[in-house]
């Protein structure tokens, strides 16, 4: 292998270690309300981490187990309540949500000073102004990762792969603000065949898909910095989407899957649960 490995957890316990200090000067610790919908496994488990982390920095972690039948509407009425809670400084919504409920819908009613995912319309805007105090968790982590290796994104060739609200979007936001060349595929750069071209030019590679071994090894630019967020389970293991040991003989820098952007994720939820805490209680004040 000659890519040295992007872990996020270095980055993750430098930012936890200012979170806990953060923690320590509020006035009272802040809460967040988690709201988990039935009991699908990957949910629970990222759950539990959130919980364990939470604790670890000071923060009340309230976890609210709603029934998989419950609908849109009276899901909207609890994150209602959870906006009025005055007790209650974030909310998170944890995914996958039931089919039939749309998670951006819900997203609309979190209050937009609790909306410690940055899915709120107003949030996300603020991001496309090149404004945003809460940014998409998965996305921030993305960019912190690259700020940890001092990369200049000034001009760079980025390449994400994968367009989803939550990842590919946002990020492809984050990076334009840094003056990056953005290029976004997804299904249709598939199916019309232009994956591989698109991967091969790549001088910093993000993929946000979901499909183990999606993204070839061969087609990894050499030298390119190279991140998975992906997270597949293949055979017991969990694994990204990115061919990890032939990518990794060609990259310069490259994600381990798990251990990548997963632990940055959480460190930066509660970062983002802090920042609106801070700003409620300054609001009080
Ligand atoms: P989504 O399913 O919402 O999005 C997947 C994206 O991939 C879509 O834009 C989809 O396009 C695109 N896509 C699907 N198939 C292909 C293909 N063959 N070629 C190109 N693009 C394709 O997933 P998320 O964004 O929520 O998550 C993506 C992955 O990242 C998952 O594995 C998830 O578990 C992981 N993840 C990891 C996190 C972490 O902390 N490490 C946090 C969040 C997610 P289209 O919609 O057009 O079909």
């Amino acid at each position: 292998m000659l890519a040295k490995l992007l872990e996020g957890k270095i980055v993750a316990d430098k930012i936890k270690e200012k979170v806990k200090n953060s923690v320590l000067s509020l006035r009272q610790a802040p809460v967040l309300a988690s709201i988990l919908v039935g009991d699908n496994p990957s949910a629970l488990a990222y759950v539990k981490i959130q919980a364990k982390v939470a604790q670890s920095l000071g923060i009340t972690y309230k976890l609210y187990q709603l029934e998989q039948n419950i609908s849109q509407d009276q899901l909207i009425d609890f994150v209602l309540k959870l906006n009025a809670d005055t007790s209650v400084n974030g909310i998170i919504v944890q995914v996958p949500l039931p089919p039939d409920i749309d998670y951006m819908k819900i997203c609309e009613f979190i209050q937009p000073n609790k909306d410690v995912e940055g899915m709120h319309p107003t949030n996300i805007g603020k991001v496309l102004f090149g404004k945003a105090r809460i940014a998409a968790c998965t996305a921030n982590a993305v960019m912190e990762l690259l700020d940890s290796i001092g990369l200049d994104l000034y001009g760079k060739e980025v390449v994400i792969v994968g367009h989803s609200e939550i990842v590919g979007k946002p990020l492809a936001m984050l990076l334009l603000e840094k003056f990056a060349t953005v290029t976004v595929c997804h299904i249709a750069t598939s199916k019309a065949g232009k994956l591989e071209d698109h991967v091969k030019r790549a001088e910093v590679l993000i993929v946000a898909v979901g499909q183990a071994g999606l993204i070839k090894g061969e087609w990894i630019k050499e030298g390119a910095v190279v991140v998975d967020v992906g997270i597949n389970h293949l055979n017991d293991k969990i694994v990204g989407d990115i061919e990890f040991e032939s990518a990794a003989k060609r990259a310069a820098y490259i994600t381990p899957v798990p251990g990548g952007v997963g632990p940055l994720t959480v460190a930066i939820l509660m970062r983002n649960l802090v920042e609106v805490a801070k700003a409620q209680q300054s609001t009080k004040s």
